[in-house]
């Protein structure tokens, strides 16, 4: 399929999981991408991978500084000319408690998780609200950012903001024609997860909590990211989609 000839999408988080995966399968799909993350080594591996200059667009840069986000967004703007995609990946774990979360680690994280995706929204709405293309964003919001999770609480209050933002941005955005949709992901094996794999009995219960029985591939989430772009969910704003295996759908009989 090259459901993405002529397009033009901009991805954060691109130098790993999540983020990686939508690039490639964009890629394979025939855009042209600006790709951002502040892992500097790792962006530089993906463009090289890449291999065709004319269709990329790589910085390095921190989600959460708003002036680096506008001087990408521009910048792909100038390479490429029209932008029809966003896909908000950029995040960080937030461990803590009510009890003990430090605001510095609580700022840091709503920092990056919320910030980052408010701003790479803003930039990017701002760049196309005249044109005439079809435009779409979708954010990367969590299973926790539809349920609690204890001691993970500024990670759960970046992500129910992210998709509080999602709908409200759908509702905004919806006179332009530019649509914004959340991906809720269960447990996905990325780098950010990775250390959970270690301990055989964690892994195990981390299976046994998704319906289907395993945790999810980055490509998978990939999939639903690349078909909220597409004309496909032309019909679709404002929605947070759970990708998780079936880790949310139920609470479990006692
Ligand atoms: P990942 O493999 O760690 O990728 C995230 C990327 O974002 C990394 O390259 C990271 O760089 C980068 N990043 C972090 N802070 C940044 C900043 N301030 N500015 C620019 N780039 C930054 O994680 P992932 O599993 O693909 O997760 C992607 C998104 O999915 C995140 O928002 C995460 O919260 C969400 N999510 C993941 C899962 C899961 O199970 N994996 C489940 C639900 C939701 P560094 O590695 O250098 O920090």
């Amino acid at each position: 399929m090259n459901r993405f000839e002529g397009k033009v999408v901009l991805i954060t988080g691109a130098a790993s999981g999540i983020g990686a995966a939508c690039v490639r399968r964009l890629w394979e799909e025939g855009a042209s991408v600006g790709v951002a993350d502040h892992n500097n080594g790792g962006l530089d591996k993906l463009v090289t991978e890449l291999s065709d200059e004319a269709r990329v667009y790589g910085a390095t840069l921190d989600v959460s500084d708003g002036e680096q986000v506008e001087s990408f967004v521009a910048g792909a703007k100038r390479k490429f000319g029209n932008l029809h995609g966003l896909i908000n990946c950029a995040g960080i774990k937030g461990v803590g408690n009510v009890l003990d979360c430090e605001a510095e680690n609580w700022r840091k994280v709503m920092s990056v998780n919320l910030d980052g995706t408010f701003l790479m929204c803003q930039a990017f709405s701002r760049a196309v609200q005249h044109d005439k293309t079809s435009r779409a964003i979708v954010n990367v919001s969590s299973g926790a950012g539809i349920m609690g999770v204890p001691n993970r609480l500024p990670y759960v209050a970046s992500k129910f903001a992210v998709s509080g933002i999602t709908r409200t941005m759908g509702a905004e955005l919806g006179p332009y024609g530019i649509r914004v949709n959340a991906i809720a992901p269960g447990m996905i094996r990325t780098p950010f997860t990775a250390y959970m794999f270690d301990d055989p009995e964690k892994a195990k219960r981390i299976r046994a909590a998704h319906a289907i029985g395993r945790e999810g591939q980055p490509e998978e989430i990939a999939a639903v990211a690349t078909f909220l772009l597409t004309d496909d969910a032309s019909f679709m704003t404002g929605a947070v989609i759970s990708v998780d295996g079936g880790q949310t759908a139920c609470i479990p009989a006692v």
